[in-house]
């Protein structure tokens, strides 16, 4: 007998009938690949070669034609040494992105509310709505920031996931300890609170939240930590991300994950980038202390840089967003903008520091009088 499960519905301009949600999604739009001259700092990729030994550890990794470990059990062991929580409250992911699908689909579905601050991370509404579930997205407060009151007043009893981005990509400043505490006593229990730490390692202001302290408690299995190795740890094309928390809540997810994404390769890198923590941190302090110097000199220029706790920094560029784009690409700098909005730009090589500036405090200049982007310098 012929069996149905599930239904289709219409969309136009397909060959095919593709659910209108997904139909309606814009086609997903890389950072722009850098010519040989160019500096790309779209991506807030590391501009740093890998640690050492991580390359030859992979290229020792040679059984191409064998799958790898499914819960890449050795880097899960490693990272929950780290954190004190054992094996099984680790999971490993290809990349940090595709745990936060695995999240959002374990706990949303049709008609369920996944809500995180907006402007922020660009995957989060395309998570929710490929989950079928609806996005509540709470407007940032001044000085870009989290508004942590606002999204615990959002929350109603289809309220599923919450995200909280910390830093907060592509803006820049942190959600505080304290603001974290306070606002996850409010939320019920039983909601997931995701806090997306892409960056953390880059974040020198002593408030930040810290997923570690967080865990620590023990108070809260219902928040669930994300980091990854894609940005500090520089291994972005490799795919490696991890979430820690709950045993169950990670089951969960990884009865949504894609089986086998995380490589031998993915894996063995991250292993050996954990084994020379010192180099890591030494790149991540020039890193950290590049991002305030540039952010410093745009502020000095004009703009009103917002607190940049990762390795990017935001131009709020508002209308003038792709001109101001247009005339940093054609001096060789990629940026990312975000049409309306603003512009991130990644903390790169240092030879594309001066060049930045330049191009920056050139632009501001040309904004109109009253324009969000100019600071009050
Ligand atoms: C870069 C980034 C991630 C993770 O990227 P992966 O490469 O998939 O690990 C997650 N969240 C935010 C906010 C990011 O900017």
């Amino acid at each position: 007998m012929v069996r149905r499960l599930g239904g289709v519905t219409d969309a136009p301009d397909f060959p095919v009938r593709v659910r209108p949600e997904v139909a309606a999604l814009p086609p997903y739009k890389q950072g722009k690949q850098a010519g040989a001259e160019a500096f790309k700092l779209s991506s807030n990729e590391n501009p740093f070669d890998p640690l050492p030994g991580v390359l030859g550890r992979v290229q020792a990794a040679t059984a191409l034609n064998r799958y790898p470990d499914a819960t890449a059990a050795r880097l899960r062991e490693r990272l929950g040494e780290r954190y004190g929580v054992g094996a099984d409250g680790v999971h490993i992911g290809a990349g940090s992105v595709s745990i936060l699908a695995q999240l959002v689909q374990a706990t949303a579905g049709p008609g369920d509310e996944v809500m995180y601050a907006w402007r922020s991370f660009e995957a989060y509404p395309w998570l929710a709505v490929v989950a079928g579930a609806n996005a509540v997205q709470v407007p940032l407060a001044a000085g870009a920031r989290h508004d942590l009151d606002a999204m615990a007043a959002a929350v109603t009893d289809r309220t599923r996931a919450i995200i909280v981005c910390s830093p907060n990509n592509p803006t820049g400043p942190i959600v505080t300890q304290a603001e974290f505490d306070a606002f996850i006593a409010e939320v019920p229990s039983d909601i997931l609170v995701i806090l997306d730490e892409a960056y953390a390692e880059f974040v020198t202001d002593p408030d930040a939240v810290h997923g570690e302290t967080v865990l620590a408690s023990g108070a809260h299995p219902n928040v669930v930590v994300l980091r990854t190795f894609s940005k500090a740890y520089g291994l972005a094309g490799l795919r490696v991300g991890y979430a820690v928390g709950h045993p169950r809540i990670l089951d969960a997810a990884r009865s949504t994950a894609i089986p086998l994404s995380v490589t031998a390769f993915g894996e063995e890198a991250a292993l050996a980038s954990l084994e020379v923590e010192e180099e890591l941190l030494e790149r991540v302090g020039v890193i950290a202390d590049r991002r305030d110097r540039l952010a410093a000199a745009l502020r000095e220029a004009g703009w009103d840089v917002p607190v940049a706790q990762g390795n990017f920094v935001w131009l709020p560029a508002g209308d003038e967003t792709l001109a101001i784009a247009g005339a940093f690409e054609e001096a060789g700098l990629i940026v990312r903008p975000f049409a309306g909005d603003g512009i991130r730009i990644s903390v790169g090589e240092e030879e594309s520091v001066d060049k930045v500036l330049r191009i920056a405090a050139s632009v501001v200049k040309d904004l109109p009088e009253g324009h969000a982007g100019r600071g009050l310098a």
